[in-house]
């Protein structure tokens, strides 16, 4: 007997959805069956009283095209916002106290001397050392991954690790760079230090750094009602009666000709959950599948929306937010001031701003209650900001177990991975685990699988 569905969807998250929007566009009979009863995992927007409050992602690239590719194509071009440009400036912590991060700052390095030279967000000693990685040797070529802090300690030395890499790269991963992948997060530079023997050459000769100079608040967008608008719009392409909620996937099996998902019967599926729910659906039929994706590794944070009235906050808030180096010790790891960053997030005279709590820097911190997390993370909100009145709203959302760890040799045991599940050619893993971590990735992730299950027989 054929399978009843084309495809199954396992996981309901924007990859699980781009996955089942790009099925339905081929004609394809599909399910998506999600755990929770709401669609979106982590991107999730709250839209109530005046107030747009991202609780997940907030903001996307463009420089990688998919995210933005699949926004226009589902009629959401007017709905994409850039930055505001008169707020186009983020800090950094020291000592205590916020200061700008210069212009022209490329994640671990300047690409412009200057404003990076009068800045004090890096001392003399710090900046004569990252000015030396112009003459550090190139690692030998073929050499294998490291990670991200060894990297950066070689090349731009430890002020640059702890007062830039670090707290930049934690506002994308969450994670300790002692343990994050060079090869799997950014490659770029790797790509800098073997082409033009240095990063800081690569990021004044290379064509690529010289296209984006200038200010780059136009590479990050977001969407006018937030990512929720994305969720809503996917799900507004796909038919009612082919996406369930509130129905988590306990069982899968491989049939003669197909699989089995809960007791439905289908040609071919596509796994866009987090590795360790899919170790647990693969296990009893391959142990060896489970025991790699059981390896991946997951960080866990929250997010806190905290209100303000305005008049406490203006003067302090003229800027897109600030990150927090861990030798910093604080409570939070960031702050978005999300009132100013994209337009149309508040109405009236209040201000919204959004710690990034938890992550690899404070693990701890999940253990705190909601009461204990805004309660910390308005004390230090308002130590850095000089804000005098408590928050007049908040809310809180935790992320368990939702950012995967690209450690040390993630390439690697991606290879390993796909190998092992090469003989499984109707089945493919996507989502955020495997080759990027943010909204573009994802997007990528799905239709790359749809795009392989279409070419594959089952
Ligand atoms: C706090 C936070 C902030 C972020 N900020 C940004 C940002 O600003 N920019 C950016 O680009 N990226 C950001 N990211 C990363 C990005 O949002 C995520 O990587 C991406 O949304 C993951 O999508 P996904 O569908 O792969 O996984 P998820 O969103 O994790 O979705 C997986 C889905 O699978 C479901 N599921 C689990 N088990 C089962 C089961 N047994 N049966 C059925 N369904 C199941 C879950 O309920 C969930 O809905 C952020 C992530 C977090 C956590």
């Amino acid at each position: 007997m054929s399978p009843f569905y084309d495809l199954i969807v396992v996981g309901g998250g924007l990859t699980g959805l781009t996955a089942a929007y790009r099925a339905h566009q081929r004609g394809w009979k599909f399910l998506l069956l999600e755990a929770s009863a709401r669609f979106g995992g982590s991107l999730e927007t709250l839209s109530a009283d005046g107030l747009l409050q991202e609780l997940g992602a907030e903001s996307m690239v463009t420089a990688k095209p998919w995210g933005k590719e699949l926004c226009l194509e589902l009629g959401l071009a007017d709905q994409l916002v850039s930055p505001q440009p008169e707020y186009h400036k983020t800090m950094i912590v020291r000592g205590g106290r916020l200061m700008s991060i210069p212009e022209g700052l490329r994640l671990l390095a300047p690409s412009q001397w200057w404003p990076f030279l009068r800045s004090p967000a890096v001392s003399w000693w710090g900046k004569l050392r990252m000015a030396c990685e112009f003459f550090v040797p190139a690692r030998p070529a073929g050499s294998g991954d490291e990670s991200l802090a060894s990297f950066v300690r070689r090349r731009l030395g430890q002020e640059a690790l702890e007062r830039i890499a670090q707290p930049m790269v934690a506002g994308i991963y969450t994670a300790d760079p002692e343990t994050l992948s060079m090869r799997a997060t950014l490659p770029q530079f790797l790509e800098f230090e073997r082409k033009y023997g240095s990063v800081c050459r690569g990021l004044l000769l290379s064509p690529e750094a010289r296209a984006s100079r200038g200010p780059r608040y136009h590479l990050f967008t977001s969407l006018r009602g937030g990512f929720g608008q994305l969720i809503e719009a996917l799900l507004g392409q796909l038919p009612s009666e082919c996406v369930r909620g509130g129905e988590a996937v306990t069982q899968l099996k491989p049939l003669e000709n197909g699989w089995e998902v809960n007791g439905h019967s289908t040609a071919r599926v596509v796994m866009a959950t987090p590795t360790y729910v899919a170790a647990e659906l693969v296990r009893p039929w391959d142990s060896a599948a489970a025991d790699l994706l059981d390896r991946q590794e997951y960080l866990s944070s929250a997010t806190v929306n905290l209100v303000y009235p305005l008049h406490c906050a203006d003067q302090a808030t003229r800027a897109y937010g600030f990150v927090v180096p861990a030798v910093e010790k604080r409570d939070i790891l960031a702050c978005t001031f999300s009132h100013r960053k994209y337009p149309g997030r508040t109405q009236g005279d209040v201000a919204l701003l959004r710690a990034y709590v938890g992550g690899a820097a404070r693990p701890e911190a999940m253990e705190w209650s909601d009461q204990e997390m805004v309660a910390r993370s308005h004390c230090e909100i308002s130590r850095l900001l000089g804000i005098g009145e408590p928050p007049v709203s908040s809310v809180v959302k935790r992320y368990h177990r939702a950012m995967p760890l690209y450690r040390v040799g993630h390439l690697d045991w991606l290879r390993t991975l796909e190998d092992q599940m090469s003989r499984w050619p109707a089945l493919r893993l996507a989502g955020n685990a495997y080759s990027g971590v943010g909204i573009p990735d994802c997007v990528h992730s799905a239709q790359e699988a749809i795009t392989r299950l279409a070419g594959s027989a089952h």
